[in-house]
């Protein structure tokens, strides 16, 4: 049933957005990857079709109880005019994760990905030219069944949606500022922190609108319990340069696994710095900023790929990170997984899928 996927091309195509002004998530292409999942025939009916709305009976169970997940990932064009996806196959796993926490069926993976790649086949013209841009591929499960109650839905609707996206910082990678978030929480542990599901970024809305009014550009998400452990920022996971080593903290079950994360720990053991994954309290680490002795911070993720922070502000306390510049590490990690994610650079550790 599974190795089965319909193709219905689009008649009429769209035209696309100047690739100077993308922004992010704002642009659509012609075509998406819908599949369905009932209980009495599994996942069936893989097709890509058109982009367009789609019809939604309104007591489907996602619009009522949130039974979601979903990633994120990219395509590229190298300079070879080959297209790249940067380890696909970690997202789909994840992906698998998530389902797994949210009690969604979960999916085959290799099929998934075939379908990915050739549903960015069909609408590679919407990889859109420009250093820093990169076609987005978002794909998503949400529960289709009609009918109230909470529990598992019988159905379920997995599609793939692809954007053209511009940098996400449009004027470069430059420092921003974070503001330690006290009183909400993004996941406890034995939560959903660690699935890559709706419901997590909800929760996170309010925060994020407080710390922007405040003048902040993010929130530094502290553990659910005793608020006091670092957990993320915003959405993405988080680094420091403390003495010449590198922290960050240990996936203990309400941190999102970023593929970013793991490959920003690969490339650093690699260039022989001693990475250490633990708890790191927010007390601890102002006191090495109070020393002299933190270095460089940063956020890790798909969109922004490494975000440095120039200042995090911890009630009435304050403090400037690499002097509110872009640190040499934090660079330094930016070219090096931008070069290879975009075929410009070698790929040491196999981590580019090309789409034939
Ligand atoms: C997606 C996400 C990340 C980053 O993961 P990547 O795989 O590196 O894109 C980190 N934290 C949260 C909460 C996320 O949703």
């Amino acid at each position: 049933m599974m190795s089965e996927l319909h193709i219905n091309l689009s008649e009429s195509l769209k035209s696309k957005p100047a690739s100077d002004a993308l922004g992010f998530g704002k642009y659509f292409s012609d075509h998406m990857f819908i599949m369905d999942y009932s209980s009495e025939d599994g996942w069936h009916d893989a097709r890509i079709i058109p982009y367009g709305p789609i019809s939604l009976d309104p007591s489907a169970m996602v619009l009522h109880y949130g039974q979601e997940v979903f990633e994120g990932m990219k395509a590229y064009r190298t300079p070879l005019g080959e297209i790249a996806m940067f380890r696909p196959d970690m997202n789909l796993k994840r992906l698998n994760n998530s389902c797994e926490r949210i009690s969604i069926p979960q999916v085959d993976t290799e099929f998934v990905l075939e379908a990915i790649a050739q549903l960015v086949r069909i609408d590679q013209e919407w990889i859109p030219d420009g250093e820093e841009n990169a076609l987005y591929i978002r794909p998503f499960i949400i529960a289709t069944e009609a009918a109230l109650g909470v529990r598992a839905s019988k159905q379920y609707m997995l599609m793939v949606i692809l954007s053209p996206v511009g940098a996400y910082y449009p004027e470069g990678i430059h420092p921003v500022s974070i503001y330690v978030e006290e009183q909400y929480v993004r996941a406890v542990r034995g939560g959903t922190g660690e699935a890559k599901t709706s419901g997590n970024y909800a929760s996170g809305i309010k925060a994020q609108e407080i710390a922007k009014t405040k003048g902040f550009s993010q929130v530094l998400w502290l553990d659910g319990k005793q608020h006091k452990y670092i957990e993320e920022v915003g959405s993405m996971n988080v680094f420091f340069k403390v003495n010449g080593e590198i922290l960050t903290p240990a996936l203990t079950g309400s941190i999102l696994q970023g593929v970013t994360r793991d490959s920003v720990i690969t490339l650093l053991r690699e260039w022989g710095y001693t990475v250490v994954e633990r708890v790191i309290s927010i007390e601890e680490l102002f006191e090495a900023s109070r020393q002299g002795l933190l270095e460089e911070a940063f956020g890790t993720g798909t969109a922004a790929v490494i975000s440095p922070i120039g200042s995090l502000s911890w009630g009435d306390k304050n403090t400037e990170i690499s002097g509110g510049v872009t640190g040499e590490l934090s660079q330094r990690l930016y070219d090096s997984i931008t070069g290879i994610q975009r075929g410009k650079l070698a790929d040491p550790f196999n981590w580019v899928y090309t789409v034939k």
